[in-house]
């Protein structure tokens, strides 16, 4: 039979730097009445055009400000309700050809690398499973040699392949270099969850001044990733900023452009937004980046981009601190990364306590259960909800889910099963009272009574041993 032939887009049509920058000029003139007018809009949780989104980038008014961050808020709790998503990175390889200026891993620093065998992959899967992970962002540098995307799908097989008592890990994201769209097909058949890529800057000149050797040095083909794996078929992708690289205005306002541009093309947008901010890493120094974004600024970042897309999840990694975590997770972030290594054998490593050398400093260090005892103490309920990606909610249908107001019904029951599930599972005596207590607190929050009682029923089930119940 004759192969049908893909589209592989690998030319940039929407990112637009003299745009971009003229919309931002503009923007510098929004009237007082305008900007209420927009936050009036984002308030009615209907987002923000990138048109809209460069006025509340300009404006330095304190009040305008204020409101932005007091909706921010609104909207996280109206659609996200209190569950947070827990996942952890997986490293698997840290070969790379790339030389990225602000990355340990770029190809012009000489230290031992090294990839996991199946076996030491299975191993880390054994010591995540063991914190309690349903939920995994594989990570690998880009290196065509020691790390074919047949490497990928071997490691991708022998995680699925694993089961264990409590569980196993249930869903897959994989954040690999940009590939083609042949490659794509191969990672959608093996089942991944969203396919994570940063586009670390939209601004073309200090992407080309940052990467500086390397197949990612190609902006217009690392950007028209998502095009490809959309034309592959995966239906949910997950962008993302490097925040630290250029100005914080250019990239908020090119990320919603991307967004706009996919979802106009797929109907379907970003399915997450990831805020990673650059950190210290070994090698490199951060006096070196002119760009760095303070705490304050990086507020507005994350409350700006809650207002522009209030239905995508938003996600922040250990590189932030315990205490900005907290902060950013009332503005609007509903993922975050818990007891991480970021590092190839870190969590095995960690096992065996031996010095760590990670792709990037942590500066959450705490471990998983720590951060999921004070995510309950602070009213949240974590969740280790897979539950979209396994019942077929992804791409479109999930956007329009989504869109609709309606996820939330379907993740407050996860996250309650789920929870239970881990208290049972991993969970001491006095861990389980509190869980157990604030999973009975949260339980009439489930609006829809047939789902309220249903939950409840897997609940109890839960409790006397049952597993993997989801909605
Ligand atoms: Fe390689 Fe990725 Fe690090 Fe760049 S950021 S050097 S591509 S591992
Ligand atoms: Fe995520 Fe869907 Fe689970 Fe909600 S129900 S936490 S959107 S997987």
């Amino acid at each position: 039979m004759a192969t049908v032939p893909v589209a592989e887009t690998t030319k940039n049509t929407f990112i637009d730097a003299g745009y971009i920058s003229g919309v931002l000029e503009c923007a510098k003139g929004a009237t007082d009445a305008e900007i209420r007018r927009i936050l009036d809009k984002a308030e009615r949780f209907e987002g923000a055009s990138h048109t809209e989104i460069a006025a509340l980038l300009m404006t330095e008014k304190p009040e305008h400000i204020a409101r932005i961050f007091d909706i921010a808020g609104k909207i996280k709790r109206h659609i996200y309700g209190n569950r947070i998503v827990l996942f952890a990175p997986l490293y698997v390889s840290d070969y790379c050809v790339n030389r990225c200026a602000y990355c340990s891993y770029n190809c012009g620093h000489d230290f031992p690398r090294r990839k996991l065998t199946m076996d030491e992959v299975r191993e880390e899967t054994k010591l995540l499973e063991q914190m309690g992970h349903k939920r995994i962002a594989l990570e690998a540098g880009e290196h065509g040699a020691e790390c074919p995307i047949e490497y990928i799908l071997e490691c991708i097989g022998a995680i699925y392949g694993m089961k264990f008592k409590n569980g196993e890990i249930r869903r897959i994201n994989v954040n690999i270099a940009a590939t083609t769209t042949e490659n794509y097909r191969k990672l959608n058949a093996v089942g991944i969850g969203t396919y994570i890529l940063f586009q670390e800057t939209y601004h073309q000149p200090t992407y080309e001044q940052v990467h500086l050797a390397g197949p990612k040095r190609n902006f217009d083909y690392h950007l028209t990733a998502f095009d490809r794996a959309h034309e592959a078929g995966i239906g949910d992708v997950g962008g993302g900023v490097l925040f630290g690289l250029a100005d914080p205005r250019f990239e908020v306002l090119a990320l919603m452009i991307h967004n706009e541009h996919l979802d106009e093309r797929f109907h379907s947008g970003f399915h997450t937004i990831s805020v990673p901010r650059l950190c210290a890493a070994s090698g490199m120094s951060l006096a070196d980046f002119p760009h760095l974004v303070d705490d304050a600024t990086f507020e507005r970042v994350v409350a700006i981009i809650r207002l522009a897309v209030p239905f995508t999840g938003m996600i922040l990694s250990t590189r932030e601190s315990h205490e900005m975590r907290g902060k950013l997770l009332k503005l609007g972030i509903s993922q975050i990364s818990a007891g991480s290594s970021t590092e190839v054998g870190g969590y095995a490593k960690r096992a065996r306590n031996e010095a760590a050398n990670p792709q990037f400093y942590v500066n959450d260090e705490r471990d998983a259960l720590d951060i999921i005892s004070e995510l309950m103490g602070d009213g949240y309920i974590p969740s280790f909800c897979t539950a979209c990606y396994r019942s077929g909610r992804t791409g479109d249908r999930f956007m329009s889910l989504a869109k609709s107001g309606q996820i939330k019904n379907v993740c407050l029951p996860n996250a309650l099963m789920t929870l239970t599930e881990y208290a049972m599972d991993y969970g001491g005596e006095a861990f389980r009272a509190k869980a157990f207590a604030a999973i009975g607190q949260n339980l009439p929050g489930i609006a829809n009574e047939r789902m309220r009682t249903k939950a409840a029923e897997n609940i109890e089930q839960i409790k006397r041993g049952a597993h993997d119940f989801y909605v």
